[in-house]
């Protein structure tokens, strides 16, 4: 997560601490878009369509080099 090192413009604290009602609604925000964005952005499709493409070049590989 990178929300924890933002500061609020509000109460000049880390957001993460929900110190103040503007710290708060952000944290709540970004947490949410942290868990339907996934991790860092990549969202569970993304990462699975990755994960298909390092197996199918180490399928290549280890067939070119058999
Ligand atoms: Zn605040």
């Amino acid at each position: 997560m990178t929300y924890d090192r933002l500061v609020c413009a509000n109460c000049a604290s880390p957001v993460n601490e929900g110190r103040c009602p503007v710290c708060r609604a952000n944290r709540a925000r970004l947490q949410q878009e942290g868990f339907f964005g996934g991790l860092n952005g990549l969202n569970p499709m993304a990462l699975l369509a990755v994960l298909a493409v390092l197996i199918a070049t180490v399928a290549l590989l280890a067939h070119q080099t058999a």
